[in-house]
């Protein structure tokens, strides 16, 4: 089902990618050490969009440099709580003049649809700066009353001030690269740090425009530096010793990783790494609704989500019923690019992701499991890295496609009897990012939320997401939590002042 209506990138997006795109270090756009620069793919014909500079440790080396001095001595400290917020919402109103640029950037260097970036990435990155702009001028210490029985009749005077951490290296995946960016960076600057940013090498172009912007907007030198390269820079990130803390988003192979070589320096860690979340379908659902969310909780994204609802559980009396409408959903999914108007779902994000996916469906099949939609790669878009909507029926818990994180649009379906065994199967696999329940009955919706171990439970919707909710994984999903005031724990430290009072 290859579309036909091929939107041309606007003359600002041509320009953008005919222009000698750079780092940002210390506030000035340069070429990386080495002068090398690497293709930045369009994933839905492989075609080359444009070159970006391939940074590595001695690029990540200058930037942790001049993060450190804007941090210790320049102007970033300094100002007031309410300039930092404003620079920060000047930045949300240059993401807004330049939406329609970032909508299209993100389209086709993630392949996702352009009226999915337009709708979803964009508008939610832009919400994101501004309510970090507002929280800027509400972070705060507290007062303590104590009682020190060893010095009877003091009087003491004991307060907290919450300070940033310091110089904060993140690390960031491909699948929402602008609002995984958005997400790091907004949090870190209104607590105050100093920032250096990795996009994943498959995706590098919004975080590029982004440095742009920050220009633009007047954030002083060295406070925001955006490096972008291959594994070894995220590597050289996570293990230099003046970095104070990490942020990682990404695999839990490489969050594993990012743990060792944190050791250096025992610099902090948040990691937000995979999912295999459970969409739940009890009888009294109204399965319509439920049926349309389950299948959007797999394919929105083309299944590129750390949240995914990748394993649907259904109960028996309704379970025939709601996975053949899941099917009938999945078959129905127009693919072509993400430029096309008429395009439901893009193309994965690359080759290696569109082989590491077929490799998962294959195995599937190879175990016996039954594919009651797609269940491989789609006729004719070879040129581009397309996978099939694909739904597997009654998958055996012992098979690696239920157990295993795929990041792709395959669905794995299993049928529950009760309550029990269904929260113990919603918690069988090793991640707890989050799940969904769909269900009328209120007792039902509190006892399951109570008994996932996952960071998120959706209650008749899923893959909601705002600013102020936070977000984050249980068990190897990863831990801290990104987003709402819950993401400033992460991003501050706390010191302790007592005065005794004579
Ligand atoms: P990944 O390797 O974990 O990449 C995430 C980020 O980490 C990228 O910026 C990557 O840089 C960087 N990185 C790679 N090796 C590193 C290292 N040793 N130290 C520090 N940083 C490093 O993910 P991927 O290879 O792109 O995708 C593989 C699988 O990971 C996916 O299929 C999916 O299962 C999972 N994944 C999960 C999420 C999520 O949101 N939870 C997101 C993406 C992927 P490069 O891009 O240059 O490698
Ligand atoms: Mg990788």
């Amino acid at each position: 089902m290859a579309s036909t209506t091929l939107q041309e990138p606007s003359t600002e997006v041509k320009a953008f990618l005919n222009s000698d795109l750079k780092l940002l270090i210390n506030g000035q756009r340069v070429s990386s050490a080495n002068g090398e620069t690497f293709e930045v793919l369009d994933p839905s014909n492989n075609l080359v969009l444009t070159r970006v500079p391939k940074g590595e440790a001695e690029d990540i080396d200058r930037a942790v440099k001049s993060a450190r001095k804007a941090f210790e001595t320049g102007p970033w400290r300094k100002l007031t709580v309410s300039e930092r917020g404003k620079l920060i919402w000047k930045l949300a109103d240059l993401i807004e003049r330049d939406q329609e640029i970032f909508a299209q950037l993100e389209s086709l260097d993630n392949g996702k649809p352009l009226a999915i970036a337009r709708a979803a990435d964009v508008p939610l990155t832009i919400d994101h700066f501004r309510y970090y702009a507002g929280l800027a001028t509400k972070i705060h210490g507290e007062t303590l009353d104590i009682s020190v029985p060893y010095a009877p009749g003091a009087e003491f005077f004991d307060f907290t001030l919450r300070e940033p951490v310091g110089v904060v290296g993140q690390i960031i995946p491909w699948n929402f690269p602008l609002l995984m960016a958005t997400w790091k960076l907004g949090v870190a600057l209104s607590a105050g740090n100093c920032v250096v940013l990795k996009p994943a090498e498959q995706t590098p172009l919004s975080a590029l425009k982004l440095a742009d912007l920050f220009v633009e907007a007047g954030f002083p030198d060295g406070v925001v530096n955006i490096v972008s390269g291959f594994g070894d820079a995220g590597a050289a990130l996570a293990e230099h010793d003046d970095v104070d803390k990490v942020a990682f988003t990404g695999s839990t192979e490489v969050g594993h990783k990012i743990v060792q070589a944190s050791a250096g320096n025992l610099k902090r860690v948040s990691l937000e790494l995979g999912g295999k979340s459970p969409s739940i379908v009890f009888p009294d659902a109204d399965l319509e609704i439920a049926a349309q969310g389950v299948a959007n909780a797999i394919f929105f994204n083309h299944g590129q989500c750390c949240a995914a609802g990748s394993r649907l559980l259904v109960h028996n009396k309704v379970f025939e019923e709601l996975v053949e409408r899941v099917a009938d959903t999945a078959k129905n999914i127009r693919l072509g690019p993400g430029m096309a108007s008429d395009t439901d779902m893009g193309p994965l994000v690359s080759r290696e992701q569109q082989e590491r996916v077929l490799g998962y469906i294959n195995s599937g099949l190879a175990s016996g499991a039954q594919a009651l939609a797609g269940g491989g790669k789609p006729e004719g878009l070879d040129a581009g890295c397309y996978i099939s909507p694909t739904v597997f029926g009654k998958v055996k818990p012992e098979m690696k496609i239920i157990q295993e994180e795929i990041f792709g649009p395959v669905l794995v379906a299993s049928p529950f009897d009760d309550l029990d065994e269904v929260i113990a199967k919603g918690n069988a696999t090793e991640f707890g990012l989050a799940s969904s329940v769909w269900t009328k009955d209120i007792n039902k919706a509190h006892k399951v939320a109570k008994g996932l171990k996952a960071g998120t439970v959706w209650v008749n919707c899923h893959n909601i997401f705002d600013a102020n909710a936070p977000f984050g994984g249980y068990k190897k999903s990863g831990y801290g939590r990104e987003m709402g005031l819950h993401a400033l724990e992460m991003y501050t430290q706390v010191k302790n002042v007592i005065i005794q009072i004579h």
